[in-house]
């Protein structure tokens, strides 16, 4: 039966009141925070109070890591985990098993959702580093096979491989298709500009990672025939909102608050652009509450058509990443230049900058000393996909404009962008 919008907000506002309490009590960050913000019993820690608390900053995490981190649990259920996310900035993680347990539940209703069900084939065209390279584990090709995924690399989409994945697909027929919205864009475009009508994915393509826009979605719709669905997403907390049906708004999932603030006063906005930003309620290691991911959103106050009480975001408008083209003509998607600054230590921001067909620029804010050894290792990540004929050249400012919008990009190609290798 599905639960009314009343019966959800008290759902959620119960599992805020735990959250908060829980922070005050284990996490010296939050306790100072509360405090200053005049919560100062724990019957002030409610869900009409959310509110009062600031937005957490990637910075705050960098800087805070230590007295964000619980002092109570047992800490060998924990993963670090690490985020180049979209906004360029690196912020290290700390994941417990319930929030890992919560997340899966969460992908598999959002899958359900999208055409995919238990026992289905899809087709991932996707990959950071760590999901892809050399380094992949045989737990994870054991998971990957058991689960009925494939995984394709989408961080070098040339033509020659792309020409492959089509054949390959072709004899696999996966049910769905998972893609970086960019992905898929690229690849339908290179099958329609080849005249390719492929008989593959039988059910649907999920985009995410990225902002879907109309053209990317027609373009896609038009070489698939099948629907086409947006997901939203973070490393930091993983899936966020999902489409209902193709073209709708994005339902929230009820594990995260989220919340869209005016880009001025910073106050929760209904049907006008804003920050997003999301209350994790699961995680307890590190809890995130009121965490800014450096996206903008627009949540809507109109119902949705499904009848699904969930609140809804009705577009995420500014998530987007750039290929760049190496000077050999290869494709690169732009996450790729996220994925090598993950993890790295005393880097707080940086920007990867395609100027023309053969010149490079990496900016990077340094949080610390960067060990010459460090920017080899940059270095060498980055020319491995760009090749030796790259002019690679590192720039360390005090900081790193935004666009006019306000949004920050972490990859900017000023190279034209064409299919042709
Ligand atoms: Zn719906």
């Amino acid at each position: 039966m599905r639960q009314s919008p009343a019966e959800i907000e008290q759902y959620q506002a119960k599992r805020i009141h735990e959250l908060l309490v829980y922070a005050v009590r284990h996490c010296n960050f939050y306790r100072r925070r509360f405090l200053a913000a005049g919560l100062t019993q724990e019957r002030d820690l409610t869900a009409e109070n959310l509110q009062l608390i600031p937005v957490l900053t990637k910075h705050n995490v960098q800087e805070s890591m230590e007295s964000l981190l619980a002092t109570n649990v047992n800490r060998r259920t924990w993963r670090q985990n690490s985020s180049g996310g979209s906004s360029g900035q690196t912020v290290m993680l700390m994941q417990d098993a319930t929030y890992r347990e919560e997340g899966d539940a969460t992908s598999y209703v959002s899958d359900r959702m999208q055409g995919w069900d238990f026992g289905k084939r899809v087709a991932m065209l996707w990959g950071g580093p760590q999901d892809t390279r050399s380094g992949r584990n045989i737990k994870d090709r054991v998971l990957l096979y058991l689960s009925n995924h494939r995984l394709y690399d989408s961080f070098d989409m040339n033509v020659p491989r792309m020409r492959r994945y089509h054949r390959n697909l072709e004899c696999y027929q996966p049910d769905s298709i998972v893609a970086y919205s960019s992905s898929a864009y690229l690849f339908a475009r290179f099958l329609l500009e080849q005249q390719l009508s492929p008989s593959y994915p039988r059910a649907s393509i999920i985009c995410s990672a990225e902002t879907l826009t109309q053209e990317m979605r027609s373009i896609v719709e038009d070489c698939f025939r099948v629907p086409v669905y947006n997901r939203y997403g973070s490393r930091e907390v993983g899936c966020i909102a999902s489409q209902c049906k193709p073209g709708s708004g994005l339902h929230t999932h009820l594990d995260k608050i989220v919340e869209v603030l005016d880009l001025k006063t910073a106050t929760p906005v209904l049907d006008t652009p804003g920050r997003i930003v999301v209350t994790l309620l699961s995680n307890r290691a590190l809890p995130l509450i009121r965490y800014d991911l450096g996206d903008i959103g627009i949540r809507t106050s109109k119902p949705c058509v499904c009848g699904v009480n969930t609140p809804v975001l009705e577009k995420v408008l500014g998530r987007s990443s750039d290929f760049i083209r190496a000077p050999s003509g290869r494709l690169i998607h732009g996450e790729y230049f996220t994925h090598v600054f993950y993890g790295r230590r005393n880097v707080r921001q940086f920007q990867f900058v395609q100027e023309s067909p053969t010149n490079f620029v990496v900016r990077v804010i340094k949080s610390g000393e960067l060990a010459p050894a460090q920017l080899e290792d940059i270095r060498h990540e980055i020319v491995a996909v760009l090749g030796s004929s790259a002019n690679l050249r590192f720039e360390f400012p005090e900081c790193i404009p935004p666009l006019p919008s306000g949004k920050f990009r972490f990859t900017i190609s000023n190279a034209k962008l064409s299919l042709e290798a």
